[in-house]
């Protein structure tokens, strides 16, 4: 009898898809910081802001698809398609697993804890 946006459960589910594209943002703006300024911990940033961003656009476009139910999954309506477009950037531009690797070698070079 209510809209689904009045539950509790439903607002925690966007609170979490907003919070965690706030912050996809932020670790997107630290890296292309560091890019432009060439500094020394930029392949770990870069790899970081890749593979957060990405694995982000997924989460919640899965998440979105959830809350518009039926109507979000058929493709008349524009969010499955979001979906299957977040899942490439997982993909390309070096898979998110290869990003892990560029990230731990960075960890154990010791380049993070040396800035
Ligand atoms: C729509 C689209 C556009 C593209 N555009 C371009 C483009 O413009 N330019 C370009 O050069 N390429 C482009 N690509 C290619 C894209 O970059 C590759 O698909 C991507 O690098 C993954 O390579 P692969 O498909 O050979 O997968 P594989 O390398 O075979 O990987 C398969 C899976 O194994 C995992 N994997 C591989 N090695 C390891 C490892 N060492 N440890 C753990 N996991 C591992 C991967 O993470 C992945 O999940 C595009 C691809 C698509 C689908």
């Amino acid at each position: 009898g209510k809209p689904i946006a009045d539950f509790q459960g439903l607002q925690f589910m966007l609170a979490e898809m907003g919070m965690k594209v706030e912050a996809a943002r932020q670790l997107t703006y630290a890296a292309a910081g560091r890019s432009e300024r060439g500094d020394k911990d930029l392949t770990f940033f870069g790899a970081a802001a890749k593979c957060f961003a990405s694995d982000t656009a997924m989460q919640v476009t899965v998440d979105a698809v959830q809350v518009l139910g039926g109507y979000g999954f058929t493709s008349e309506y524009p969010v499955e398609r979001m979906m299957r477009d977040a899942k490439i950037t997982q993909i390309y531009e070096g898979t998110n697993q290869v990003q892990r690797i560029v990230m731990a070698r960075q960890l154990l070079a010791g380049i993070q804890s040396e800035i």
